[in-house]
């Protein structure tokens, strides 16, 4: 089975590319959404969070997520704390997810693939590439963020230009390209290198 990653920066489209992927009957990974879920049912990463960021992390037993955000974002040491217990359990978790996967491929989707080192296993990354100016824009049309948040982020995070010159196949979302077409176009590439009749160069 092939493992595939898929990143971008914020807002660049990621979550978008891989419900079309998701479409197309290819199993899908969402590190983002299987770290929030895991910093609230993982007892062991619970209590390593509480033993770092104290009580206050967690409100009658759910995950502040609004308090813990402030904590982490205004600092970078306390950001790299949370991700060294975050990051190992998600890493985790994946492989398992992967363990009961049957598919000629699989997804996984992650904004700090390579921050995480989640890249480790992988046998090819696509990228997501959005202009900066339309990735704020999309992110402030769905709500709950500010710009100077946003900025904020984009700054905490590996540059864009770096992150995708390591992907090996690059989808754009940048206005003008449909998003379809280009993931139906990885789709049957990747379905063909899978396949087992492929011999590899
Ligand atoms: P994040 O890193 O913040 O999770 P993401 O990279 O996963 O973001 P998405 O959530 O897929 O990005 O997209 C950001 C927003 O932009 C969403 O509201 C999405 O619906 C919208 N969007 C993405 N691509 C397009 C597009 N091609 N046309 C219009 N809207 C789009």
């Amino acid at each position: 089975m092939l493992k595939v990653g898929l990143t971008g920066g914020i807002g660049s489209g990621k979550t978008t590319v891989a419900k079309i992927f998701s479409l197309l009957g290819v199993p899908v990974y969402n590190a983002d959404e299987s770290a929030k879920r895991l910093m609230q049912e993982d007892p062991i990463l619970r209590r390593s969070i509480i033993a770092h960021f104290g009580e206050k992390a967690y409100t009658e037993g759910k995950l502040d997520r609004v308090w813990l955000a402030e904590q982490v974002f205004n600092d970078k040491g306390k950001l790299s704390a949370l991700n060294a217990l975050v990051h190992p359990a998600t890493i985790e978790d994946a492989l398992q997810w992967m363990s009961q996967q049957q598919a000629p491929y699989i997804i996984k989707e992650a904004a700090l693939l390579f921050e995480s080192g989640s890249n480790n296993g992988l046998d090819l990354i696509i990228g997501v590439q959005a202009p900066e100016a339309l990735r704020i824009e999309r992110v402030i049309n769905r709500g709950k963020t500010t710009e100077m948040e946003i900025r904020k982020r984009i700054d905490l995070q590996m540059p864009e230009q770096e992150k995708l010159d390591r992907c090996q196949e690059i989808i754009q979302n940048d206005g003008n390209r449909m998003l379809i077409p280009q993931v139906v176009q990885l789709h049957n590439k990747l379905m063909a290198l899978a396949s087992p009749t492929h011999t590899h160069a």
